[in-house]
């Protein structure tokens, strides 16, 4: 029978980037349920659907529970000697570029690290990129041009705090639930303004003062021509662009030429002309401005660029570093950030550092390292193509399931099958990826697995372990030192402990800084086992001998070479792929209730209850011409690369749906309903020339009834 708490753990919710704080509650008979920690910055005991039903997603089905070469169990010192010999062979025929590590925003800060410095440090190639490419690249991309780092300004508090929130391409509402609970009481209590730039009617709406459904891919031609606006009707912050902005007659040159006009930019985002007029005037009169955004921003071939036209706005008025303004990305996944800050994106070094001739010898001398890698790496899409071609013949991929989401899926799994070596570290054993597995590598879960994560804000929290692992799950951190000392880097791979891989990463964070990068928590270079342990969430950069920095630039200084925010010239580009006659632009999303591909979500029925199965939204006016009808079967057929893409999905007619465009969600796969995986529809052709982020919103389409 349950008696009495047997303990209570405090640890973070791992579905999204909200990266709410959650007590989890574990009775004596091994029952656990979970809560909102009141005392976590993000969420002071909120929690949404998802964080609720976290104890109902512990998944004891389906688990993999020991290691596996082939489908034959074996011990974990056959299966680590053997990914060892496989990548060290590789590595002595073809050379450091043959191998690659594919992973993802739900490995934990330290998993990430210890991936990171064997790939760049030890391996010597920068074959190491994230899923967090697919999710938030395009900001990093934007945040480095114009803040001179990756460094989000603000925290939560400014949602709360702005008498405008902006949302563009962010479905607040489902994809960071929380967030947008803490905006609406925020409204509830000062009267906070909310205006919607999305082309969908998403549940956002339903709160806002105001929804431009704007045109498919026009959001940087709308803040182009907010900045012409904003300049001509003597809204720009002289005081602050003469002392703390560079480039500011550039970008508006830049502007002026797309978006001279408020009748120019209502025709050509598909707006009418008094409702951009009466948003610029509001922007305009409206000293705390925050403007949020999140994929439909960044999942996009300008998705770099419309964040510096985001960033720019903000720049000219001055409306950054202080109380309830500025710029503000949200991340989809849990540790997007924590990813970012150590390196895990193969165009970073570690700890935000690059690869110039300097940083490459920083970070050698720091990790004592053979060969580091000395230019960027592959990136996801650039990844998998390679792995098709020939060059990467061995790859692990931990903790994502890049056969569903990656764009050109199809190609993906091409790849993975022609692949000398594919290494799989998951908790779930038959994920779509896992199939080509010729190594399974069983990692901790969440309940199961201990290390921090960095959340939107900036905010590093502890996520810490309350069950015994499933079977012999080990850590990922654990996993990857292994093979490191196999491969003959025993020295420096030393870890017995996450906090030992912490002040490792903490320590590199602080070295040779001198104040000068924003990513720095040197302050606890020197924490010991007790004080990571009780580690309190608090937002980076923490400097040695300073305090955590909530909100940053609020003394006008950047983190560019000479200080001043970079405003950069925005011309919006057309849709990338052509759209033939009667296709729709195919957008693609999350669902309020479920996660990813469903490996954890898809088996709690209260979650699943919500949207049993993947729904096609579809506008009437579109729906009438094809004679699709409400609840009936549709056929969607795309173009992808030399191959056709297709799915089946239920119709749901919906004016919520923009004409022109449908939707589908993104998270099913064949494990959950056959037929509509949505990475096989999306070509892979389509990306940001800068972040390498693919688009995955505006895929022409056909869809007829089926
Ligand atoms: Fe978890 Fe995000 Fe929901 Fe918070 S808002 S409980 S982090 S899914």
């Amino acid at each position: 029978s349950s008696s009495g708490p047997k303990q209570e753990v405090k640890t973070t919710c791992p579905y999204c980037g909200v990266g709410c704080g959650v007590i989890a509650r574990v009775s004596a008979d091994g029952a656990v349920t979970v809560r909102g920690d009141a005392d976590h910055p993000a969420n002071r005991g909120r929690l949404c659907s998802k964080g609720s039903a976290l104890a109902d997603t512990l998944v004891p089905d389906g688990r993999l529970l020991h290691p596996e070469i082939g489908d034959r169990r074996v011990s974990w010192d056959v299966a680590l000697d053997e990914v060892a010999r496989r990548f060290s062979d590789t590595i002595a025929r073809h050379g450091p570029d043959s191998v690659a590590f594919y992973v993802s925003g739900q490995l934990l800060t330290e998993d990430y690290y210890v991936a990171n410095k064997l790939m760049k440090g030890f391996i010597g190639s920068a074959n190491i990129d994230t899923n967090s490419r697919l999710c938030m690249a395009s900001s990093v991309v934007g945040h480095k041009r114009g803040l001179g780092a990756d460094a989000v300004p603000g925290s939560y508090e400014d949602f709360e705090c702005a008498d405008l929130v902006v949302l563009v391409g962010s479905n607040l509402a489902w994809c960071h639930p929380v967030l947008h609970q803490r905006l609406l009481a925020a409204r509830a209590g000062r009267g906070t303004r909310i205006v919607v730039v999305d082309p969908r009617r998403t549940d956002c709406v339903d709160a806002a003062d105001r929804h431009l459904a704007l045109k498919a891919g026009t959001d940087a031609l709308l803040f182009n021509g907010l900045l012409a606006y904003l300049d001509g009707n003597g809204h720009r912050d002289a005081g602050f662009v003469a002392a703390h902005a560079a480039g500011v007659e550039e970008a508006l040159a830049a502007a002026r030429a797309d978006a001279s006009d408020i009748a120019t930019v209502a025709r050509r985002c598909g707006l009418a002309e008094a409702e951009v007029a009466a948003f610029y005037a509001q922007f305009a009169a409206t000293d705390r401005v925050v403007t949020v955004y999140s994929q439909g921003v960044n999942q996009s071939s300008q998705g770099s660029d419309t964040v510096n036209a985001i960033l720019n706005v903000h720049f000219l008025t001055g409306r950054i570093g202080q109380p309830g303004c500025g710029p503000f990305s949200v991340t989809g996944q849990p540790n997007a950030m924590g990813g970012r800050e150590v390196g895990g994106l193969a165009n970073q070094l570690a700890a935000h550092m690059g690869f110039t001739e300097t940083e490459v010898d920083r970070v050698g001398r720091f990790w004592n390292a053979p060969r580091v890698a000395a230019k960027p790496g592959l990136k996801a899409v650039d990844l998998f193509r390679a792995i098709e071609a020939g060059t990467v013949k061995a790859v692990w991929i931990m903790a994502t399931n890049p056969a569903v989401s990656m764009p050109d899926a199809g190609r993906v799994c091409r790849a993975l099958e022609r692949c000398e070596t594919v290494v799989v570290s998951d908790c779930i054993r038959d994920t779509d990826t896992g199939r080509f597995a010729h190594i399974r590598l069983p990692a901790r879960g969440w309940s199961e697995k201990d290390g921090t994560v960095t959340n939107s804000d900036r905010t590093v929290s502890r996520q810490r372990a309350f069950k015994a692992e499933a079977g012999e799950a080990r850590a990922d951190w654990w996993i990857v030192t292994q093979v490191a000392r196999r491969m003959g880097f025993a020295e420096a791979f030393p870890y017995e402990s996450a906090a030992a891989v912490f002040r490792e990463h903490a320590a590199l964070s602080a070295f040779e800084n001198g104040g000068t990068r924003a990513f720095d928590i040197g302050a606890l270079g020197g924490l010991d086992d007790a004080g990571y342990d009780a580690l309190a969430p608090f937002p980076w950069p923490w400097r040695a001998g300073g305090e955590p920095q909530k909100r940053l630039f609020g003394d006008g200084r950047f983190f560019t070479a000479d200080g001043r925010a970079r405003m950069l010239p925005v011309t919006a580009k057309p849709l990338p792929r052509s759209v033939p006659d009667g296709a729709l632009l195919l957008n693609t999303g999350r669902l309020r209730d479920q996660w990813h591909t469903m490996t954890r979500t898809g088996l709690s029925a209260r979650l699943s209850a919500h949207a049993p199965e993947p729904r096609l939204d579809v506008n009437p006016a579109d729906a009438l011409v094809r004679g699709l009808v409400d609840g009936g079967l549709a056929r969607i057929a795309t173009v992808v690369g030399e191959g056709a893409g297709e799915a089946l999905a239920r119709v749901r007619v919906t004016d919520a749906q923009g004409e022109g465009t449908i939707f589908l969600p993104m998270h099913w796969t064949d494990r959950f309903t056959g037929g509509c995986v949505i990475g096989r529809l999306i070509d892979d052709g389509a990306v940001d020339p800068f972040s390498g982020q693919p688009d995955l919103k505006r895929m022409p389409a056909t869809v007829e009834p089926w």
